[in-house]
């Protein structure tokens, strides 16, 4: 129903008002346009990966989903359902060769140990999936401001390999078919994964001449100690700019440059995550002017990570969520988000910082 109030008018999709008295119905009214749901969210039951009992859990995604549902963050028509890339979308980022490999199952056994998680023809579809889906969260936040998928981030895939359980790199597949379709030109990418975006760094390294210290426009800010412990270092060229932040001594063992990587140290804490963060991110946008941003908001930074060795709270991880939507805002730079890694002792806490990011990013573009 239309309702008009004395400064506006707006539509009203709950027809149980109907029936309340004027001034009543006017309030509610407002109240459900209010909390309406100011974005998408992209998920599927089939983002699952099948691939057994693993460190990786794989239902993490479907959690996701039944807790902002069942918790009333979001409703069932939030979520739009995406289409699996086609195989000439992941060839504008993958070798032919290991596109090859993977549809006809003929990775040798090396590369299937690489990839840490178990081949089958199934999680092939599910890893396509995966970066339909992120297609469709990078189409929906130019028109939106944001888009969550409730899955992907797969930032360890390179164009002729997998490893590190990521198959297909979901993020550089969507960036490429925007760019491809005229959509956007520029985009940065934001990898705040406890493990380095190696995949993505090489995929986008284009030209880069030899990595150069930072300066660090906020060391004011941080702990004693951590800013020398710290290193920020960077130097771009290309149309893609990466940001990776990430646990200095943990996987992977060899970090290809990022536009800008910031290499923390073990046991970082939130402040110290946080100040570095925003370091890094206005330091990418003066150097920069991303036609999109592809936010990689993994869990894994979180204290009680099993493959992490950082010291974030949850409440820590939120605020991080909350400064990249808030930076996104405020220059009107779309944004989209995935999931990547999460490995907390209790898989509840994985599963409530990845709600968290979209309350974060309800609260921000509210
Ligand atoms: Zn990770």
């Amino acid at each position: 129903m239309r309702v008009q109030t004395e400064t506006r008018s707006f539509d009203c999709a709950d027809s149980s008002h109907c029936e309340l008295p004027t001034p009543l119905r006017m309030t509610k009214c407002l109240e459900s346009v209010q909390n309406m749901f100011p974005f998408k969210l992209v998920y599927s039951d089939a983002y699952y990966l099948p691939i057994g009992e693993h460190v990786f859990p794989a239902e993490k995604y479907r959690r996701i989903r039944d807790r902002l549902i069942s918790s009333h963050i979001a409703e069932a028509t939030d979520f739009l359902e995406p289409e699996p890339a086609t195989d000439q979308d992941i060839l504008l980022v993958h070798k032919p060769e290991y596109v090859h490999k993977l549809k006809t199952g003929t990775l040798s056994p090396r590369e299937q140990m690489e990839l840490e998680v178990p081949f089958s023809p199934e999680l092939v579809k599910a890893f396509w999936l995966a970066a339909g889906g992120s297609i469709m969260a990078a189409r929906q936040c130019l028109s939106d401001k944001v888009c969550i998928s409730i899955g992907g981030g797969f930032h360890h895939a390179f164009p002729d390999h997998g490893e590190g359980f990521c198959m297909i790199h979901d993020v550089a597949v969507a960036i490429r078919r925007l760019q491809r379709d005229d959509k956007i030109r520029t985009a940065m990418t934001l990898d705040c994964d406890v493990h380095q975006g190696n995949g993505t760094a090489a995929i986008f390294a284009g030209t880069r001449t030899e990595s150069v210290p930072l300066p660090s426009v906020s060391s004011s800010t941080l702990s004693p100690g951590t800013a020398t412990k710290t290193k920020m270092r960077g130097t771009h060229a290309g149309e893609v700019f990466t940001i990776s932040l990430h646990q200095h001594n943990n996987y992977p063992l060899y970090k290809p440059p990022s536009s800008i990587d910031v290499d923390l140290p073990d046991g970082c804490r939130d402040d110290d995550y946080l100040a570095w963060l925003d370091n890094a991110i206005s330091s990418g946008l003066r150097q920069f002017e991303p036609d999109l941003l592809c936010y990689i908001a993994g869990a894994d930074p979180y204290r009680e990570d099993q493959l992490g060795g950082l010291a974030l709270t949850i409440e820590g991880l939120k605020k991080r969520d909350e400064l990249v939507f808030r930076v996104a805002r405020a220059r009107d730079i779309p944004v989209m988000v995935t999931y990547a890694g999460g490995y907390a002792r209790n898989i509840e806490d994985t599963v409530t910082i990845h709600c968290n990011t979209v309350i974060a990013a309800k609260e921000v573009f509210a």
